[in-house]
């Protein structure tokens, strides 16, 4: 976290110190990348808390403790962290906070907050740590310009962190993060709204436009690169006609299950009607897309369906897939309406050209 603001003379002492900062820097700027993609990949609450905490003190051996504090009105985080079991979590790596607590963490603006830590702030955000900490460093967490909670790492020494340090690898990861648990808990608030496709099991439209929308609000902020995804299982029509509709119910299952199978927290999976699906994944390129694609178009392909007869029963799907990213230009009024009418077309284009097969808006 230290970094250095004025240079060294000449001289070959301070230039073999200018080297170890920078070689350090890079370590640090390498630490956070992977975190950072660890916890884009990240399935569940549980691992994604465990994958940021150990990322963070992979990166910094210095760092004594280090803890996600979140807001938890409707206790939608601590009924997710109950459901699942594995990993297990250690005392300090998820803590709840009343907003006020967490208003008055941070002053009006929310901004990384480092410096001295005092029993109470311990006591809050570090609770089962036994020894005395003496510095800290409190990173916001603000999703749609809402404080939701902290990101904190705190250390034994008085003067480890201090305020003029630089956060810039920090402050994205906690943005990072931020997202992510949106997501994750999003995908459990949307069963009990509602939102869930209840054949599948996956989130229905209603949910995907409004994902969409978010999505397309934050890339319109931060740019990157967005891909939408439509995806149509072949001739399903002759499934329900040979072999009945409730091996076709049992197939649109089994398929979703398999697109849905290798997700990354801020993925999502919807069904968009009858036998097609919508796969909406941010921060992907177009190659990265293509090759996700390829990927789940072979896993259908390959996969067996129980027909409940000796019939064998082929699943093939297509996919059309476009990618909203800096090279996309004006957008319109509409760029939700627009990717998706892209995304079809390629759909579309995937069929007229012979079916299992992928096709790429241009
Ligand atoms: P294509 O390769 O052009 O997509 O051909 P297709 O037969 O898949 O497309 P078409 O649109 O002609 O038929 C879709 C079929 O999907 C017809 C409809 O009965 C069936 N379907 C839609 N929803 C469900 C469902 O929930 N359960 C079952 N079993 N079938 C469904
Ligand atoms: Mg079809
Ligand atoms: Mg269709």
């Amino acid at each position: 976290m230290a970094t250095r603001d004025s240079w060294p003379t000449d001289n070959s002492e301070d230039i073999a110190q200018l080297r170890a900062q920078i070689r350090d820097n890079e370590r640090i700027w390498l630490g956070f990348r992977h975190v950072e993609v660890d916890i884009i990949g990240a399935h569940s609450l549980r691992e994604l808390i465990k994958l940021l905490i150990g990322g963070i003190r992979d990166t910094f051996p210095n760092v004594s403790c280090a803890s996600i504090a979140c807001v938890d009105p409707d206790y939608a985080l601590a009924r997710l962290l109950a459901q699942e079991t594995e990993p297990r979590l250690d005392g300090d790596e998820f803590v709840t906070i009343s907003r006020d607590s967490l208003q008055s963490l941070f002053s009006d603006l929310p901004r990384p907050k480092l410096g001295p830590c005092n029993a109470n702030l311990q006591s809050v955000l570090f609770p089962s740590y036994k020894d005395q900490l003496g510095s800290m460093a409190l990173m916001p967490l603000v999703l749609r310009g809402k404080l939701i909670g902290s990101l904190n790492q705190a250390s034994r020494h008085p003067t480890h962190y201090q305020q003029n340090a630089a956060t810039d690898f920090l402050e994205h990861l906690a943005a990072v993060s931020a997202m992510c648990i949106d997501n994750v808990v999003n995908r459990e608030r949307l069963k009990a709204d509602g939102l869930t496709d209840p054949l599948t099991g996956v989130a229905n439209r209603r949910f995907f436009e409004r994902r969409l929308h978010e999505e397309l609000t934050r890339w319109s902020r931060r740019g990157g690169s967005l891909i939408c995804m439509l995806v149509d299982i072949d001739h399903f029509k002759q499934v329900n006609d040979t072999f009945g509709h409730q091996v076709g119910d049992r197939v649109l299952r089994q398929v979703a299950d398999l697109l849905g199978k290798d997700l990354r927290a801020s993925d999502v999976l919807a069904r968009y009607g009858g036998e097609e699906f919508v796969l909406l994944l941010p921060e992907t390129s177009e190659k990265q897309g293509s090759a996700i694609a390829e990927r789940l178009r072979h896993v259908v392909e390959c996969a067996t369906f129980n027909t409940g007869t000796t019939d064998r029963l082929a699943v093939t799907l297509s996919a059309g897939l476009t990618v909203l990213d800096r090279r996309s230009g004006e957008v319109g009024d509409d760029p939700a309406g627009a990717l998706l009418e892209q995304a079809d077309a390629a759909l579309y284009r995937a069929k007229q050209t012979g079916r299992n097969k992928v096709v790429i808006a241009r």
